[in-house]
């Protein structure tokens, strides 16, 4: 545990990851990155355009130069230039840092050297990630594609849950019996 202590805690990585990202943030600028996705217009202080989180005729999504943010009044999407990022390019947040500071040209300090443990920490995260992106993937596809999940689907519709939401939300249907996902992974 003291030795645990000792190296440089998770809590410490993410504070330099922090300050980094804070650094970034205060020297990118989110209509130019936001400007890269959407077409905008400058309409008083903000500008705006089609919000790329819903599909939309009339322009309800907004970019605040000032408070550095956008907003969507349409889906209630908003967030600030990272978050942007992550939605956009499906990314984590310390990538989203990164392609934001590219997108900006500010450096990118070199990563620091991890330990054989934090590298065993990370494969581990990744390939744990990897298993619930397609355990996911795979009660998405089971809520589309199979009877029994049609029936749940035409059940979340009857609830006010459309096609769109549920895919947004990436809502999935788990089949009876409990053994699906198991016998879908077991030949792997
Ligand atoms: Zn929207």
């Amino acid at each position: 545990m003291y030795n645990t202590l000792s190296r440089s805690s998770p809590r410490k990585r993410m504070a330099e990851a922090g300050s980094f990202a804070d650094r970034v943030k205060q020297q990118a600028d989110i209509v130019r990155v936001v400007g890269e996705y959407v077409r905008l217009k400058k309409s008083g202080q903000n500008f705006t355009g089609l919000c790329p989180f819903h599909s939309e005729k009339t322009p309800s999504f907004a970019v605040h130069p000032v408070k550095q943010i956008y907003h969507c009044f349409g889906c209630g999407a908003g967030g600030d230039v990272f978050k942007f990022v992550m939605e956009m390019d499906k990314i984590a947040f310390p990538e989203a840092v990164r392609a934001v500071a590219e997108k900006c040209g500010i450096a990118v300090p070199a990563p620091r050297e991890r330990s054989p443990e934090e590298r065993r920490e990370n494969q581990l995260r990744s390939a744990l990630v990897d298993v619930h992106k397609e355990a996911a993937a795979f009660f998405v596809q089971q809520l589309n594609s199979t009877p029994e999940g049609r029936a749940a689907k035409a059940y979340l519709l009857d609830r006010g849950v459309d096609s769109e939401t549920a895919a947004r939300f990436g809502l999935g249907f788990a089949p009876s019996g409990g053994e699906a996902l198991f016998r879908t992974f077991k030949p792997k």
